[in-house]
């Protein structure tokens, strides 16, 4: 399995030749970079969630982000599940779980310990 980084870095690069050559593109050529672009993302969420569980409210794989950091925080991992983009309505099916380092992330995920974002009624 490839890193993080490298895997990063294939995204940019992509999505930099993806943004530079669209004009000239033939959409079958459009086609095919959307496709290379999609392609690393989900190599990059297997790279971030291995190891996790299934959600346990609706079965699906989660997915995990790694959040960057700013000049207030420092980055962290988010494993988080899809539930809640299948049905925008049910607020209840979205978990997800935070940490340091991606394994705390997914330690945290594994074992129920979730972060739950506040509601705004
Ligand atoms: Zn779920």
């Amino acid at each position: 399995m490839r890193s993080e980084d490298k895997i990063l870095k294939d995204i940019s690069k992509t999505l930099e030749l993806h943004r530079t050559s669209r004009a000239g593109f033939t959409p079958e050529e459009e086609q095919k970079s959307k496709e290379k672009i999609k392609a690393l993302r989900t190599e990059l969420n297997s790279v971030i969630t291995e190891g996790a569980v299934s959600c346990p409210a609706c079965g699906l794989p989660p997915i995990g982000i790694h959040q960057p950091g700013s000049a207030i925080r420092s980055s962290f991992y988010e494993i988080g599940c899809r539930g809640q983009d299948k049905n925008p309505e049910d607020n209840s099916q979205h978990l997800r779980a935070i940490g340091i380092s991606r394994k705390n992330a997914i330690d945290n995920w594994n074992e129920g310990e979730y972060w739950l974002k506040p509601q705004i009624a």
